[in-house]
């Protein structure tokens, strides 16, 4: 018998029906705020992740799956959406010419971290991204789309928003100052972790998940007090956008994102309902990766979201069942099965969802086929019916049945879906 690796998992049943509904949603809002999709490769020169999401950060130091192709090449399967899209940005010349490029992007990512509930090997991300706008206009809506996705999803009543801004480089030096001279003071007491965070990255301390660490930080120094002019005038930008757009959202000076590129407008949406994986998107504004990865200085912002999360939000509403189709054709062996696969092909090219028993198993055990389905009309092509060229249609919803001519048996079908 084979196992699945480690970390990896199989989606089917219930799960991929919700799954379904909420990619659909997904892509039905990222459209309605004119996303385009962006189809990118899975599998990436590992120097796009290690140039474009750090080399110090836990993803590129001990996350990823990365290894040396037969020819030598140095791939890794993608742990993020975000490096790659700019990559292909830079390498396709999107930015010509220059114009405000509005991606999203749906697909599996890769980190090899310790699996636990909600946080996987293979995972998927749904993500935007926009190139070449420097807000605080664009933050505003770009915050406003994540949380739109939960309003759209139903989800809204088990996630808040929260914001901050973390400064630009021309007030990060003298913020990081502060910060460095504070935690070389409590030195002795922060993880292994941090103690190297406090020379390459000291800004991500403050989302150390260590409870000695977290005690510290509580006193810590923090950005939004440390701002420059311009920073402070694109957050109160960015507030004032979110409550024109009637977004709630909660300041939380704690959220960093630890690198450089990394300014200004950070966002997480968070949630209390799935155990120690609170995060369901994250996002920031990252105006300097693009020139980072070789391209022009063009701003960007996004965010990503955790699929995986989302689904086991929604199912914490139980309101989809496994299977739903339109109808299902009961038919007897050499009495009505080439009327039954007429009749399937008539509904399925009227758009309605068909199936049948094509071993054509006592009437019984049809019935339970199209329970077990969830047939919302079942058609019965008896031996009467057949004599008759009609089929006997039952509503399951509302346990009527009436006899309709097979002919018009597509018609009367739609006009009932669509009355409902
Ligand atoms: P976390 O704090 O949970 O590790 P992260 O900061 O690593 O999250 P991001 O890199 O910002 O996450 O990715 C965006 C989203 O992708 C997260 O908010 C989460 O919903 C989802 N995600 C990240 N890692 C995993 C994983 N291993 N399994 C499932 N979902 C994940
Ligand atoms: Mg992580």
């Amino acid at each position: 018998m084979y196992k699945k690796v480690k970390g990896f998992r199989d989606i089917y049943g219930l799960e991929s029906r919700y799954w379904q509904k909420v990619e659909k949603i997904l892509k039905e809002t990222f459209n309605s705020f004119n996303y385009q999709e962006f189809y990118l490769p899975v599998l990436e020169k590992t120097e796009v992740f290690n140039r474009g999401i750090g080399s110090t950060t836990d993803i590129v130091e001990k996350e990823m799956f990365a290894f040396e192709d037969r020819d030598g090449t140095h791939v890794a399967l993608r742990p993020e959406g975000t490096a790659s899209i700019v990559r292909a940005y830079v390498e396709n010349k999107l930015y010509n010419p220059p114009a405000t490029s509005k991606y999203y992007y749906i697909g599996p990512m890769f980190r090899r971290e310790r699996p636990q509930k909600g946080r996987f090997r293979q995972f998927t991300q749904a993500g935007i991204e926009v190139f070449g706008s420097a807000g605080p206009a664009i933050d505003a809506d770009v915050i406003c789309i994540l949380y739109k996705l939960a309003e759209n999803l139903g989800i809204d009543k088990y996630v808040s928003m929260e914001i901050n801004s973390i400064g630009c480089p021309e007030c990060r030096p003298a913020y990081y100052e502060k910060l460095i001279d504070y935690f070389t003071d409590h030195k002795e007491e922060l993880c292994e972790d941090c103690l190297r965070r406090l020379d390459k990255n000291p800004m991500r301390i403050l989302d150390c998940k260590n409870p000695n660490c977290k005690t510290i930080t509580k006193l810590a120094p923090v950005a939004l007090d440390h701002l420059c002019d311009g920073c402070e005038e694109h957050f109160t930008g960015v507030k004032s956008y979110l409550d024109a757009l009637e977004v709630p959202y909660n300041i939380n000076p704690m959220m960093v994102r630890g690198l450089d590129y990394y300014v200004r407008t950070a966002f997480e949406m968070v949630t209390d309902k799935l155990g120690a994986q609170a995060a369901v998107g994250a996002g920031g504004r990252y105006d300097g990766l693009i020139k980072l990865l070789g391209g022009p200085e063009v701003p960007g912002i996004g965010f990503a979201t955790g699929i995986d999360r989302i689904v086991a939000l929604c199912m914490l509403d139980e309101t989809e069942k496994e299977n739903e189709i339109d109808a299902f054709v009961v038919s007897f062996k050499d009495i009505s099965d080439k009327a039954a696969v007429k009749v399937v092909k008539l509904l399925r090219d009227a758009g309605i969802s068909a199936d049948m028993d094509y071993d054509f198993r006592k009437m019984k055990k049809q019935f339970s086929l199209a329970d077990k389905n969830g047939a919302r009309f079942t058609i019965v092509l008896g031996e009467d019916e057949m004599a008759k060229n009609t089929a006997t249609v039952r509503d399951m919803e509302s346990g009527g049945q009436e006899e309709i001519e097979i002919s018009n048996i597509n018609e009367y079908i739609s006009d009932k879906l669509r009355r409902n």
